[in-house]
């Protein structure tokens, strides 16, 4: 077992650490912890960050002026990040869970957008394991989908976000690979009608599988106005939010809070492919990481900042949770952080705390660690740890018929295969 002190030694930042957890719950804890990690029985680690939101401009406040952000010095977050990230013995991927680079961005121009994603996903990609990376708002601020798509390899069915990709996209913007490392990706793709989506899945170890999702499935960012996706989108916006500012909740009430031109809609095709995979999941035995820019549940984030179908997506998770040895939701957006654990579920939320609120010598990073018999989430200064035991999962029936796309409109009956 490695001490808090050869831990701390890793960065000049403080280090959180969890306490282990009981056998019903997800405990997590703030900077105060001073519980060690067992590095011997961690079978894989992956890295995490979120909300970068990059932007060459001095500090400033959040529309409600009730945050302060730091622009540039979200870079510096950044870079300590991958530093940390390359000095951990087990680390097989990293992932920046959306808003890479800040909108205001595009007030230079789409060069200005790309000089900086180009600079915040180099510096990521520095990291020693695979980087990964979301789909946020911003993104869609600075690029169109289809742009993005290209730039981050989303939509292929093999290996997503590699060196490999970038170049082909941008052949003049990078330094040559350093790891031509790449774990397996798990192709289980669903049928779409666009050739470019944004939610996939990667396996760093035969226990653990993360799902991607594209939290802006249905939304009115990213896409021409005549779009089948746009229309519809704007549609379910318009009938809800009467403002004229659509960023604004003005005259909403709780969650309906939600309905705001920053969040969106997981459709029925990404649900069932989310399904297909829980279902993979089960039988495999294995845990699973959620992971969307948006955050799934009121009790995690604020109400603004929910997704807009939150609730068929906690359903149908809510369904498959007993089959699993662990679900936990990780999700960015919501740049004060935030961790709950839903108790009727059995299901641990998790907003990390955003590295753009991050003042000068303070950090919010780290990694999400596989034991056998638990995640662990161990964050870096600002970012909260948990620890998530692992619960025995019920089996699932040997004869048990593919679930898949039969799930989306009666996502609160159990499982097709288990009945
Ligand atoms: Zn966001």
């Amino acid at each position: 077992m490695a001490s808090i002190t050869e831990l701390k030694s890793d960065v000049s930042v403080p280090l959180t650490v969890a306490s282990s957890g009981s056998s019903s719950s997800s405990s997590s804890s703030s900077s105060n912890s001073s519980n060690g990690v067992d590095h011997c029985s961690i079978l894989t680690s992956v890295g995490i960050i979120s909300d970068v939101q990059y932007c060459d401009i001095p500090n400033g406040q959040s529309y409600d002026k009730t945050e302060e952000r730091y622009y540039r010095n979200s870079l510096e977050v950044a870079r300590s990040a991958v530093t940390w990230w390359n000095k951990q013995p087990h680390l097989s991927a990293v992932i920046h869970l959306g808003d890479l680079v800040d909108g205001r961005n595009n007030r230079g121009g789409p060069q200005q957008s790309h000089a900086a994603a180009n600079l915040l996903q180099s510096t990521i990609m520095a990291s020693k394991a695979p980087a990964y990376f979301m789909i946020g708002n911003h993104e869609m601020y600075n690029h169109d989908r289809v742009s993005l798509c290209k730039r981050f390899g989303w939509g292929r069915s093999s290996v997503v976000g590699t060196w490999a990709d970038l170049k082909l996209a941008h052949p003049d913007s990078f330094p040559p690979p350093p790891t031509p490392t790449i774990i397996p990706h798990d192709d289980l793709v669903a049928s779409t009608e666009e050739p470019y989506y944004a939610y996939f899945a990667i396996q760093p170890h035969p226990g653990l599988k993360i799902l991607v999702l594209d939290s802006y499935d249905l939304s009115v960012l990213g896409r021409p106005i005549d779009h089948p996706k746009y229309v519809q989108a704007r549609e379910m916006l318009n009938e809800r939010n009467k403002n004229e500012d659509e960023n604004s909740p003005e005259g909403l009430d709780g969650v309906n809070r939600r309905w705001v031109a920053f969040n969106g809609w997981i459709d029925k095709p990404q649900l069932a492919w989310l399904e297909a995979h829980l279902e993979q999941a089960a039988k495999k035995g294995q845990a699973v990481i959620i992971a969307a820019h948006i955050p799934l549940h009121p009790g995690v984030c604020s109400e603004i900042a929910l997704l807009w179908n939150y609730d068929e997506v906690l359903s149908m998770l809510s369904k498959w949770r007993p089959f699993l040895k662990a679900v936990v939701c990780i999700h960015g957006h919501d740049h004060k952080g935030g961790t709950y654990y839903d108790e009727e579920s059995g299901i641990h939320h998790q907003v990390l705390e955003a590295a753009l609120l991050c003042a000068p010598g303070r950090f919010a990073y780290g990694r999400i660690d596989l034991h056998h018999d638990r995640l662990q989430i161990v964050g870096v200064d600002r970012m909260t740890s948990a620890t998530i035991p692992f619960t025995s999962p019920k089996p699932l029936t040997a004869s048990a018929p593919s679930t898949v796309a039969s799930s989306s409109s009666s996502s609160s009956s159990p499982p097709p295969s288990l009945r």
